[in-house]
């Protein structure tokens, strides 16, 4: 894919596009993206002091890992391709008194605009949404400063993650709508690995996040069966 605005799905925007007005209830479809985000934030912290950097956050949704970022003291900028969930960010960040960029562009052209600005990236929930994950990996890559960070958390590709982020969350305990995952665009933690060594990124660090039904609680353990996180770093 070369374009810089064709690594996109439309059907995936326009389903959270009907979402946005959902982003804070935490009681709602992404109550599962409340409940992980201390979790994630926490381990950001361990890798880097967030304070004074800049920050981009690819795919931000209705920001609620933005604003996280923002709160522990990151100048970030928030990129997503569905506009209403920017609006939503927006108005979000302004109760919150955060000031946060909010904008409405593909990670491949902001790479083009601005390569090398961001001491720290963050893509979190995203890369089963997109077509060509290794093409927004590769704009990672190029936005981020030599030295810097590259956080990317997603779903893997085994047998266990399809029974419990498909069968388990869309249609047993129903925590999230059914459709929102497609087990083929799962990501295995190796096969980002290698999408990141193709472009200079050494993966440094890797966490599993652990959903306990009966608790209703993420925590972070080392099995990254299901869901889990990459901490990619840049040659410096
Ligand atoms: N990162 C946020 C939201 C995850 S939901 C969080 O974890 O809280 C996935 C987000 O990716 C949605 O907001 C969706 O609009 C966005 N998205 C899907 N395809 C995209 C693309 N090609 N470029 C940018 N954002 C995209």
């Amino acid at each position: 894919m070369t374009s810089l605005d064709h690594n996109v799905e439309t059907a995936e925007i326009d389903k959270f596009s009907a979402l946005a007005h959902r982003w804070w209830d935490e009681h709602g479809e992404f109550r599962p993206l409340h409940q992980l985000n201390p979790h994630r934030l926490q381990w950001v912290q361990r890798h880097v002091d967030l304070k004074g950097k800049a920050v981009l956050d690819i795919g931000c949704g209705g920001g609620i890992l933005s604003e996280s970022l923002a709160a522990a003291g990151a100048r970030v900028t928030g990129i997503d391709l569905a506009e209403p969930s920017l609006q939503v960010a927006r108005l979000h960040a302004l109760d919150a008194h955060l000031d946060i960029d909010y904008r409405l562009i593909s990670a491949e052209r902001l790479a083009a605009e601005s390569p090398q600005t961001f001491d720290v990236i963050t893509c979190m929930e995203m890369l089963e949404h997109v077509p060509d994950p290794a093409s927004i990996i590769k704009a990672a890559a190029k936005l981020v400063r030599p030295g810097g960070w590259v956080f990317v958390s997603t779903i893997n590709r085994t047998p266990k993650a399809y029974l419990a982020a498909i069968l388990g969350a869309e249609y047993v305990l129903r925590l999230l709508p059914k459709g929102t995952h497609d087990y083929a665009k799962f990501l295995q933690p190796a096969e980002i690995s290698a999408m990141g060594r193709a472009c200079g990124l050494d993966t440094a660090d890797i966490a599993g996040l652990h959903y306990q039904p009966l608790t209703q609680r993420f925590r972070l353990t080392s099995d990254p069966s299901v869901n889990y996180l990459l901490a990619l770093r840049q040659a410096a």
